[in-house]
């Protein structure tokens, strides 16, 4: 069923991004309040200011200028933003987002330090995670990535497992009402996901396999897909995660189980190293907070202050 595109003054319409190419991104038109129904085109779009840069998921109005073509007028306000930067770089990755999909497999293994970063910047933002243990057909592996995961299914992320080729369908019930990214490092098996989970995704893939005379499909740049009374974006294989832009009390806000003992230590610029009275080497040494999740902790907020110094050109 179609319905008429909503409309706004001087027949702006409202939009969701699609996919960014960073100077013209993809705006499905909204029909009904959701993320478009998939079976419009999207209007490439160009941004009306010099300066202006959206993520997917960005909510905006826009001016149509042809039939496939139109001006991004303005950005409605975001609920979030998920981003990662280094001390000279900062990419959006997307926004508007209700939940974050971190996808880790039994086989090549994965970094739980990566794990932590991207709960880190899912917690800084208010935005829920959810992590798949995909691959979970090869058994052999499987015990150890159990227990691997244990520490964060302890900390309240539910981890879901489940066989992305034999049985994708198990993820579709948490996709649904929900506005979800997928993560991961690359050849965890995000593509075969979003493959098996959505039929536009293995049109996407087929053209860019044609275009480039190969089976293979490497994603490159993040795309939306509607999906179940929301969508969901499918993101090019993260190694890297920066979080240069999370203040220091903000990182330590965002891993949950230091909340009990922040504001605790004796002193109040503690850095939870060796000082007298301090509250997070006090729950460490009494079992309440994992070594690792503090050594994780430390990594980043130390690559922080490494990024801080290095854009002050210290
Ligand atoms: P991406 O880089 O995260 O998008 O990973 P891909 O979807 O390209 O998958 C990487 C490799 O893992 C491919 O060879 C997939 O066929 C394989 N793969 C994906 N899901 C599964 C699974 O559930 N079981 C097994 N055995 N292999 C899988
Ligand atoms: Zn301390």
């Amino acid at each position: 069923m179609t319905s008429p595109a909503r409309r706004t003054a001087d027949a702006r319409l409202d939009g969701v991004i699609t996919a960014a190419f960073g100077r013209h991104y993809e705006v499905e038109i909204q029909h009904s309040g959701d993320a478009g129904n998939g079976e419009t085109a999207p209007l490439k779009c160009y941004p009306r200011g010099k300066k202006s840069v959206f993520a997917c998921g960005d909510e905006v109005e826009v001016t149509p200028t042809g039939s496939a073509q139109g001006v991004i007028e303005q950005l409605r306000p975001r609920r979030n933003l998920l981003w990662r930067s280094d001390a000279f770089r900062e990419k959006l990755i997307a926004a508007n987002l209700t939940q974050v999909i971190l996808v880790v497999a039994t086989e090549p293994g994965f970094s739980d330090m990566l794990i932590s970063r991207c709960i880190a910047a899912a917690e800084s933002q208010q935005i829920k995670t959810l992590i798949v243990l995909n691959k979970a057909d090869l058994q052999q592996q499987l015990p150890m990535a159990r227990t691997q995961l244990a520490p964060f299914e302890r900390l309240g992320y539910p981890v879901l497992e489940l066989s992305a080729r034999e049985g994708a369908d198990a993820l579709r019930p948490k996709l649904a009402g929900e506005r979800s990214i997928l993560v991961g490092q690359s050849g965890m098996g995000k593509s075969t996901l979003t493959n098996a989970l959505v039929p536009a995704a293995r049109a996407a893939t087929r053209e860019i396999s044609e275009a480039l005379n190969s089976g293979k499909h490497t994603t490159t740049f993040a795309r939306l897909y509607p999906i179940d009374n929301g969508w969901l974006i499918d993101s090019p294989g993260l190694q890297a995660f920066g979080l240069a832009h999370l203040g220091a009390d903000e990182l330590a806000e965002s891993f949950v189980e230091f909340h009990p003992y922040l504001g605790k230590c004796r002193f109040r610029d503690c850095q939870h190293e060796a000082e007298p009275g301090c509250a997070l080497r006090a729950a460490i040494g009494a079992g309440a907070i994992d070594p690792r999740r503090f050594e994780h902790y430390r990594q980043i907020r130390d690559e922080i202050a490494v990024a801080k110094r290095q854009t002050q050109g210290w």
